[in-house]
């Protein structure tokens, strides 16, 4: 199935190879690759590779692929061996909440201790 790609946004020019990305894995329908400014020793996002502008539009059009990101989001989790001490995953919702690409993304971050809080 062709997924609709938005020509403007970063990620839809990742996904169709227009721009460079250190990608770790990849499935018929999503894309995980390496932030480009790492705030962990593992940041990695995930992304459905149709676009939607955020987490919350994915999961109300496309259950079952918003659902895939967090399969997946474990996945890059168990490959970069950050399972067993713990992982951070964040969906950013919104300008308000820091997100900046506006194409659904879940951020994986491990590697370190996330003792800080939640804010
Ligand atoms: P947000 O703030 O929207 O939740 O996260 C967007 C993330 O995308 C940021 O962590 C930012 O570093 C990352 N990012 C932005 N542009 C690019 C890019 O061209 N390539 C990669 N690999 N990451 C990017």
């Amino acid at each position: 199935m062709a997924e609709q790609l938005d020509p403007d946004c970063v990620f839809c020019k990742i996904v169709a190879g227009a721009i460079p990305a250190t990608v770790v894995r990849e499935t018929e329908r999503t894309l995980a690759f390496r932030d480009i400014s790492p705030q962990a020793p593992t940041h990695v996002l995930v992304i459905p590779k149709a676009h939607f502008p955020n987490a919350a539009t994915l999961a109300a059009a496309e259950p079952e692929l918003a659902a895939a990101l967090l399969t997946e989001a474990a996945g890059v989790a168990a490959d970069e061996k950050i399972a067993d001490h713990g992982y951070r995953l964040i969906f950013n919702t919104g300008a308000g909440a820091g997100q900046t690409v506006f194409h659904a993304h879940v951020h994986v971050l491990g590697g370190a201790s996330f003792h800080e809080g939640m804010v």
